[in-house]
């Protein structure tokens, strides 16, 4: 994903005509990028042999996954749908590890039935709830216990999960009991601690810290755990700064913790495999000019891409074509919806635009279609993934009729 001549392409894939062709707003995937994150996370990794779930929340795209899994990654799931959806893209069951702190007695029995790798229990009642339903279908459950390990992730307040205050995992006292519980269960068989702090992760200690818990935690237990399950929240490099996560560090730190532990490692990685790998382009509606900023009006707004509005994340903007005079205007960029947060950036030296002009958000491949919703009554937009210089709909605009 480059420009070339002054206009951004994908793949060589000129986006001005993909907007053309397809219309806007259009989330458009790499697949070049996608293959390479993976290569890229499985070499930074290879001292460890980790097993690699890919977080399906991050982008729960059909064709995505079965590429996702045809090169060579597991699922992390949080629901029945994404479970679902995971098999049905070909991901096999002894690849697929469930998490989440409220699943339902339905979604516990489906997880049971399809004999998946793991469920990573968050509580002492689904606990309980998982041995129900295993002896009712006369079956030993592989299970994990996810550990709060109270560390603070150094990442946005909204996007961090693994503090005493957050609602995931349980604390050592409770990890430790339930250790107890599950080992003499006759219908549990408990393989995993698992943790997950917290999500675009560029700071490596909250990693050093959350594995020095894991190793004291491991100790106490005195339990030998099959899987440690670290989660996946490592970061990306959304605005051009100069901070990033050492993948290579964090193995290294890795690679020392399971000289204690003999024990196989499981991650659950979302944002870093598919973030950087979707743009989305989208059109200029109209330019609003006010006393201290042009609004730029887009065509795309928070129902389709809402990391701005809810987390108060900064994703860049860029033109699909260059400029080449040298005026420069101070421009928030905004959506045409009802809401003051649909906002998504604000620049103070961006090339100056006109109505119609087409721009392109970038790393939109986490959290951003999977995030998408009918507010205002939008119809969900394009996706098309681009392989080998092929272009293929892997995502259909909704109707405005089937809405309506
Ligand atoms: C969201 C989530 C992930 C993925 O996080 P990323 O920041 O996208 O890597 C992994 N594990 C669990 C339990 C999650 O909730």
């Amino acid at each position: 994903m480059i420009y070339k001549k002054k206009e951004f392409l994908v793949d060589n894939i000129k986006t001005s005509v993909l907007a053309k062709k397809y219309a806007t707003p259009l989330y458009c995937y790499s697949f070049k990028k996608l293959k390479q994150n993976i290569l890229n996370f499985k070499k930074n990794f290879k001292s460890i042999k980790p097993m690699i779930c890919f977080s399906v929340k991050s982008n729960p795209n059909k064709t995505l996954l079965s590429e996702i899994g045809k090169l060579g990654l597991g699922a992390d799931v949080v629901s029945i749908g994404e479970l679902m959806r995971s098999l049905k893209s070909g991901i096999k069951p002894n690849k697929i590890v469930f998490s989440g702190v409220g699943k339902t007695s339905n979604e516990i029995e489906y997880a049971v039935r399809k004999k998946i790798l793991l469920i990573n229990a968050e509580s002492k009642s689904e606990i309980l709830e998982i041995e129900r339903i295993a002896k009712k279908n006369n079956r030993k459950v592989n299970i994990g216990i996810r550990l709060n390990p109270n560390t603070d992730a150094k990442t946005l307040s909204k996007i961090s999960t693994g503090k005493k205050e957050n609602k995931f995992g349980v604390n050592e006292k409770v990890f430790l009991d339930l250790v107890n519980y599950s080992k003499n269960s006759q219908n549990l068989k408990l393989k995993c601690i698992s943790v997950h702090i917290g999500s675009q992760i560029l700071d490596i200690d909250p990693y050093k810290k959350m594995l020095k818990v894991l190793e004291k935690i491991i100790e106490k237990s005195r339990y030998q755990f099959q899987f440690v399950d670290l989660g996946g929240g490592m970061g990306i490099n959304y605005n051009n700064s100069k901070k990033r996560l050492s993948l290579k560090k964090y193995s290294i730190l890795i690679k020392k913790f399971l000289k204690k532990q003999k024990c196989q490692i499981i991650f659950e990685p979302g944002r870093s495999i598919i973030g950087n790998s979707g743009i989305l382009i989208s059109k200029v509606i109209y330019i609003k000019e006010s006393s201290k900023k042009d609004f730029v009006i887009l065509d795309a707004a928070m129902n389709d891409f809402m990391r701005p509005a809810l987390y108060n994340a900064t994703h860049r903007i860029i033109p699909v074509k260059m400029s080449i005079k040298k005026s420069k205007k101070r421009y928030e960029f905004v959506g045409p919806i009802c809401e003051s947060t649909d906002k998504f950036a604000i620049f103070k030296n961006f090339q100056k635009l006109k109505e119609k002009d087409l721009v392109i958000i970038l790393d939109v491949g986490a959290y951003g279609m999977s995030l998408s919703s009918n507010y205002n009554l939008r119809p969900k937009v394009t996706e098309l993934l681009i392989k080998n210089s092929k272009i293929r709909i892997i995502g259909k605009r909704q109707k405005l009729k089937d809405l309506i």
